[in-house]
Order: structure tokens, then C-alpha cells, then sequence
């Protein structure tokens, strides 16, 4: 039968799949969560098709713990939602179903055929609804898909894992390869550049020549990507365990400039110097921090990432006599509104970053019951860390962090302190400002 489908269709020289047997690789079905095998198990039980794809099946076949798991069959979404309470329809480019365990969700997508719209996952661009819902065969979706390593299929039927696109090679050979047309595929979703260089730096592999070779042509390609995906896509970039290495690949590739180009400038200006120490450092800190499974803050990356351009700006406005708080305020809103018309940050993480900034100056009011307020203010951790990374990366400011750190360790050092300076104010207050204060209570 497949012969028929082959010779039928020449149109698509295509090879006949490779179906690997459960004997002949590594998957076992105790590493695949309960919840991801109750969806294969039901889909199948109802009749249709179920696989595991993508990154689960990649992630398993490399002897790593997938990140989550990602089901696709023949049933359509209403046949999904009828099979699956505990479901919902979502999306409105491609509808797909979210199948919910607790915290853990099953994303169960129908296959899709190849189509020519120039987005395939991202979010929608305003007011473009494409029609998206082409449905397919398996191996339909098996081309559509971006690499050959996140077009593996696990079948649940015989626990065999099907191969359409040669990914077991590429696999075994460490290998990101594009499926087809590399040219052709940038330019459909340009988004596929930055996932080539987060995919390979992720898992120690190389961009195989011919996916290479186009990223170096069309990297201004990703300038029309809607902020809003591009801002999701760094934040997989930057918080997936290996943001230095994969900062330093971006910048390779230019990739790195189309993403923030007001830092791209910066180092240009001066590498070798702060700008590349910081942001190295920080980058560094958050791969630890991940390792050490410690939450990362994408306001912290914000901050970090826009520290020099905001610096600089700063530096302008203080020298036409603005105090150093407001220039650093105004350079924010400038350097930030720059930077979100080209990654669209959500308004908590840039005014972390905005908090970050103002704490660099306020902490150096050391004296009186400053310090004191200073420790509730609601960033201050972030202030503070950012301080230590400032003074890592050889900024001048060691005396003070080191003040602030002998402080968090010797919290009884505020009481002496605090005592001394603002007396005075204490007798005041008796005075006046406590009883206008609070007439109601007295
Ligand atoms: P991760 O470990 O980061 O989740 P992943 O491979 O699962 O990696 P997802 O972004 O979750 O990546 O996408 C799931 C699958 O959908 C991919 O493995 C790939 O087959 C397909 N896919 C995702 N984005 C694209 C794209 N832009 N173009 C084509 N196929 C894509
Ligand atoms: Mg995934």
C-alpha cells in the first residue's frame, strides 16, 4: 500500500518512513508522564491514531527528562474535547486542545498539512486570522515540522517510533537539520533561526551546513516577527539552562542584534569592557541559578540586558543638570520603549528592571533610617544582587556592596545605627506629625 501512495504522488519525492521497533530504541513508557500516556491510551482506545512528537520524543531518544509532552493525532479538536472532560479547545490560527491533570497539561494537536501562511506557532499578528486548520495525514505533519529531530513520531499502537524525515540520523549524529528548503523555511517563519541556534546550543549539537548557511543572509528577516513572539522566544532563549552560550551563538550569527539593538550597539562600541562582563556575568548567574533549580526573574535578564543603553542615556541627561534618579527614570522610559517595540515585554518585568535601576542609586543613601526603608522596599533583592553583579563585572562600586552585604548578615548593626541619626526626628514626631497622623486612633 505504501508504493501506491509513493508512486501516486510525485509531486512529493518522498521516502518511505523509517519505523524503528521498540527493541531497536530507547524509549520506555515509565519515562513518559501518566498524564501524557492516559491521552495516548484514550485517543487510541477511541479509534484514532496517538503519538508522541516533538521535543518529548527527541528529548527521550537523547536520554534527557522532556520539558513536557506534545500528542498529535488523527482525531479532530471536537473529537478531542468530546473524548477529554478535563479539555479545552484553544488558539484561534490552529485550534488545538489543552488536556489538564493538575498542573500538568497535554497539548493534543490534530495533524496539519504544509501550508503557506508564514507563521506556524506563534502568536497571531493583530487582526491577521489565518485560515490555518488544514488538516493532514501523519506525514503530512511530519514535513510541516521544523527540524528533523522534532519530527520523531512515538506510536502508542506498538511502542515503535516512526521516522519520515531522517531524524534518527541527525539524531545520532548531533545534527540540526531543517526539513526541506532551508531558504524557503526562514522565510515562512524566520522565527526557525533563533530556534536552530536555542535547539543546537540546548542540546550540544551543530547547525548542519545547508541550516547554517542561509541564517547569516536572512537574519533581517526576523524584524517583522510581532514583538510579542519575539519576546517569548528570548525568554526561551535566556531561560532554558544555557543563556551565555546561547547569547554568545546569537551574536555569531547577528541574531543577537535583531533582538536588542540598543545592547547590540553598545557592545559594538565596547567589547571587551563592562557592557560584555555584566551582561556575561549575569548571563552566567541565571544558567546556575536554573541548575541549582532556583527561579530566574525575567526582569532581572531586562535589566541586565539594557543596563549600558540605559547608563549611557543616563550619562546625556546628567550632564545637562538633571539629577543622576531622573535621568536614570527618563532613560529608562526611553531605552525601554525602544526595546518593547521590538520584543514586547509585559509591563511586570520592565518595571522590575525600572526598579532595579532606581536602586542602584538609592542604595547608596547609607545613612540614617534609609537602609532601613531601603530593606522593604519590595525589590530590593534584585537591587542588591544586581549591585553584586555590577561589582563582579568590575564596576566601581565594591565598598558599597560589601557594606550592604555586611548589613545583611549583621541585621542588628540597623538598630545601632538607626538609633543615632534620626532621634531628632523621633522628638519631633512626638511633637506634631504623629498625633496629625492619626487622629482617628486617638
Ligand atoms: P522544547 O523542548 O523547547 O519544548 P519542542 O521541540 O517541544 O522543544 P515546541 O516549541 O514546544 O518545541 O514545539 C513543539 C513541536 O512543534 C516542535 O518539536 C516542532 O515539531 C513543531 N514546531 C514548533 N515550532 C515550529 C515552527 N516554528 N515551525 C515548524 N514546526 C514547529
Ligand atoms: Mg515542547
Amino acid at each position: 500500500m505504501k508504493t501506491t501512495i509513493e508512486t501516486s504522488n510525485v509531486s512529493r519525492i518522498q521516502p518511505r518512513p523509517q519505523v524503528i521497533p521498540r527493541a531497536e530504541h530507547n524509549i520506555s513508557r515509565d519515562q513518559i508522564s501518566e498524564s501524557a500516556l492516559k491521552v495516548l491510551y484514550r485517543l487510541k482506545n477511541g479509534g484514532y491514531g496517538a503519538y508522541l512528537v516533538g521535543g518529548s520524543v527527541r528529548d527521550l531518544l537523547l536520554g534527557r527528562e522532556p520539558k513536557d509532552f506534545d500528542v498529535a493525532t488523527d482525531a479532530r479538536p471536537e473529537q478531542i474535547r468530546e473524548l477529554f472532560r478535563n479539555s479545552r479547545l484553544i488558539g484561534r490560527r490552529f485550534r488545538l486542545a489543552h488536556v489538564r491533570y493538575g498542573d500538568e497539561i497535554i497539548e493534543v494537536s490534530t495533524f496539519r498539512a504544509h501550508h503557506n501562511t508564514f507563521e506556524d506557532e506563534g502568536v497571531v499578528a493583530e487582526g491577521r486570522i489565518l485560515q490555518d486548520n488544514v488538516y493532514g495525514t501523519i506525514d503530512d505533519d511530519a514535513w510541516r515540522r521544523d527540524f528533523t529531530v522534532n519530527s520523531l513520531y512515538y506510536n502508542i499502537e506498538d511502542f515503535s517510533v516512526i521516522d519520515y524525515v531522517g531524524g534518527m540520523k541527525d539524531i545520532r549524529a548531533g545534527r540540526i537539520r531543517l526539513i526541506g528548503n532551508p531558504d524557503q523555511r526562514y522565510i515562512e517563519d524566520p522565527v526557525r533561526m533563533l530556534r536552530a541556534v536555542r535547539f543546537a546550543v540546548k542540546l550540544g549539537f551543530r547547525i548542519e551546513p545547508e541550516t547554517e548557511e542561509p541564517i547569516f543572509r536572512l537574519t533581517e528577516l526576523l524584524a517583522d516577527i510581532p514583538p510579542a513572539r519575539l519576546f517569548e522566544e528570548c525568554i526561551k532563549l535566556f531561560t532554558g539552562g544555557s543563556a551565555l552560550q546561547t547569547f554568545e551563538q546569537l551574536r555569531h550569527y547577528d541574531l543577537f542584534r535583531i533582538l536588542f539593538p540598543q545592547t547590540d550597539a553598545a557592545l559594538q562600541m565596547q567589547e571587551g569592557g563592562f557592557p560584555h562582563t555584566l551582561l556575561i556575568h549575569a548571563l552566567g548567574n541565571t544558567d546556575s541559578r536554573i541548575a541549582e533549580g532556583k527561579p530566574v526573574s525575567p526582569g532581572f535578564l531586562i535589566a541586565a540586558l539594557l543596563w549600558i543603553p540605559m547608563l549611557e542615556t543616563a550619562r546625556a541627561y546628567m550632564e545637562t543638570g538633571l539629577s543622576e534618579l531622573d535621568s536614570i527614570n527618563l532613560a529608562s522610559d526611553v531605552v525601554i520603549s525602544k526595546q518593547v517595540s521590538r520584543t514586547a515585554m509585559p509591563r511586570r518585568y520592565t518595571q522590575m528592571a525600572r526598579d532595579i535601576w532606581q536602586l542602584q542609586t538609592r542604595l547608596r543613601r547609607i545613612k540614617g533610617n534609609h537602609p532601613q526603608k531601603l530593606l522593604t522596599h519590595p525589590k530590593f533583592r534584585a537591587g542588591y544582587d544586581f549591585l553584586l553583579l555590577r561589582t563582579e563585572a568590575g564596576e566601581n562600586e565594591k565598598e558599597l556592596a560589601d557594606w550592604w552585604t555586611t548589613l545583611l548578615a549583621n541585621p542588628e548593626m540597623l538598630n545601632a545605627q538607626a538609633s543615632r541619626p534620626s532621634e531628632p526626628r523621633k522628638r519631633r514626631r512626638r511633637g506634631g506629625r504623629n498625633r496629625s497622623r492619626k487622629p482617628p486612633a486617638e
